[in-house]
This record gives C-alpha cells, structure tokens and sequence, in this order.
C-alpha cells in the first residue's frame, strides 16, 4: 500500500523511545527537523518521511504496509501480533534487528502484604495490565486461571484502588512499583526497542535506501558499543594485557621512542572498559590509559 517513492519510516511522537529513535536516524545521517505540531517530517538530504505516531500504533502500521519502517518496543510488536493472530489480521513483518535502548520487562507484580509462592499463586486473581496478550500467553502455558483489567495507563495504582490484586506491566528500575507498595514476581517478557519492515514488495531504489539505512545503523551501534583504547605496556605483559581487552585480539603494537621494555597498544575494544579492568591494567604495569568513544565505524 506503501506507494510513495519516499521511504516512510514510523517513529513514536513523544515517549520513551521519541528521542533515541530520532537521534538514531539522525546517527545514520538522515537529515530533518521536527515540528512538534505535525505528524510528518521530511528529510531533506534523503527521501524519507518520519511519520511521528503513538507507539502503539506502529506495527499495525508496518504491518498493513502503510509504512516501510517502524522503530518500536519487541514488547508492543508482539503485543500486536498475538492481538492481530486473535483477530486474522495481516500480522507479519520482518525484525531487521534489536537496537541498543528501550531495554525493559513486561513483569508480575503483588502488593508487598501479598505471599507469592509461585505463578500458581496468581490462581483466581485479576490482573491489571496494558499488555493482555502477552498476560495470556503466560498464564496459559503455566495453566493459571485469572481475570484481567484492562488499563492504558496508571497500572500500578491499581490494587492499590481497588481495582485489581495485582499487575502485569513494564519495569526497568523497579522504582515505580516499589513507591506503589507492590513488588516484582515473575518477568513474563524482556524487551528492547528494535526496526521492523513491511513485508510488502519494495522497489528497488527504496530496498537499497533501506539496505543502506539499516548498514549504517549497525556501523552506528556497533560503534556506541566500542571504544577506542590507547596505553603504554610493559613488553612482558603485553599478553595479559591485551587479554583483559574485550574484542581486542589484534591491537596496533607500536615501539616507545627511548624506551625498549615498554610498547604502546592501540585497540579497538568491543566493550567499554569497566573502572575493575583499568585497575587491572594498572596492576599489570599499563600506564597512560586513554578510553575514547568511537563516533562512526564500518566495515
Ligand atoms: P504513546 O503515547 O506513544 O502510546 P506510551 O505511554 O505507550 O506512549 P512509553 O511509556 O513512552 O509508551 O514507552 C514506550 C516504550 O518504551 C515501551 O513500550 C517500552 O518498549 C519502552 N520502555 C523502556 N523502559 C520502559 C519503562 N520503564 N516503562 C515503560 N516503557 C519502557
Ligand atoms: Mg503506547
């Protein structure tokens, strides 16, 4: 359905994944600017279109092919496509690849009064949830009984009112449920933001602008994932030392001016390096040690 020349990608207008999705594409040097008033933004150095949109409505979007490209939760696409299962609506599309934010869990909590055992404590409960599909799933593979109330929003607040003995809802810190006197039971989903694709047939010129998007993206995040690591080594530990590098097999070795029992190392380290390891490498007689971001990588 997607007849546009220009490709569209759908973005969450404003939550948690607005910004990074943004600041994603804005990595991979698509060129625009929001206004926060429209639904669309054009590109002005590519032919994209950003379609800025709830979240919850962007896998029906890719998945109805009224967009090529959908940056969204795992959490809301499989949300959707057990909904769209239920329901015989067209529910495929294609996962191009996890991205690096949104991290969360969609869990099980009680009040804290509450004696959780195991999941068949929640037998004959009702539940207050936004993600009732998933719920489902859960408790049907564990043969639980419960009921359910639907809640867009303000689940936690739920038993609390009233309105349900426990919840099913999205946790990263765990803050939330702990200032709502509930606390954490079972994790029934963990979930990362991730770019899905319609799976309707593509022209060409808009495959390869996709191709392209989505080879920068991973240049992008494999870059914000590394770090680039600069350090003098003694020459008889130079082993250990590049050992405790991760990813970093095959670092540069370069002779010091005036000194022959030390080198300087050069490496592109797969990981950030934790304060325990640069003490390690102190203790290994490193010295000068430089860790710096990588802005872009390829190839
Ligand atoms: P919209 O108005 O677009 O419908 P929303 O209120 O449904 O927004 P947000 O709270 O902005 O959604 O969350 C969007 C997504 O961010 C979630 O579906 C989830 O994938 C991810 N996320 C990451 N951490 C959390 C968290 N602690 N709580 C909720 N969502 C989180
Ligand atoms: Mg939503």
């Amino acid at each position: 359905m997607s007849q546009s020349k220009r490709l569209r990608i759908a973005i969450q207008k404003s939550g948690r994944l607005s910004k990074e999705s943004q600041q994603l594409l804005k990595s991979c040097g698509v060129k625009f600017n929001v206004n926060e008033q429209r639904l669309i933004a054009h590109a002005d150095n590519m032919p994209i279109d950003l379609l800025r949109v709830r979240d919850d409505d962007i896998p029906g979007l890719v998945m109805d092919g009224v967009v090529d490209l959908g940056i969204i939760g795992e959490n809301v696409l499989e949300e959707e496509q057990i909904e769209r299962q239920t329901l015989n609506k067209p529910s495929a599309c294609t996962k191009l690849r996890e991205l690096d934010f949104g991290a969360c869990r969609l869990s099980l909590a009680v009040p804290n009064e509450f004696e959780y055992k195991d999941a068949t404590s929640l037998e004959g409960l009702r539940i207050a949830t936004s993600y009732p599909n998933l719920l489902r799933r859960f408790m049907q593979e564990k043969g639980i009984n419960y009921s359910d109330c639907m809640l867009k929003g303000s689940v936690e607040v739920a038993p609390r009112a009233g309105l349900s003995d426990g919840i099913c809802d999205l946790v990263s810190t765990g803050a939330t449920l702990e200032a709502n006197g509930l606390y954490e039971t079972e994790v029934i989903y963990r979930s990362m933001a991730c770019i899905i694709q319609s799976n309707e047939d593509q022209t060409p010129e808009k495959q390869a602008l996709i191709d392209k998007i989505l080879s920068r993206m991973n240049g992008v995040i494999r870059a914000r994932e590394s770090k680039y690591i600069l350090l003098h080594a003694p020459t008889e530990t130079l082993d250990q030392i590049v050992a405790l590098l991760p990813g970093a097999e095959n670092p540069t070795v370069l002779p010091l001016n005036d000194d022959t029992n030390r080198v300087a190392i050069h490496a592109v380290s797969s990981e950030d390096l934790f304060w325990d390891t640069m003490e390690e490498l102190t203790a290994l007689g490193a010295s000068s040690i430089l860790v710096m971001p990588i802005e872009k990588m390829m190839g």
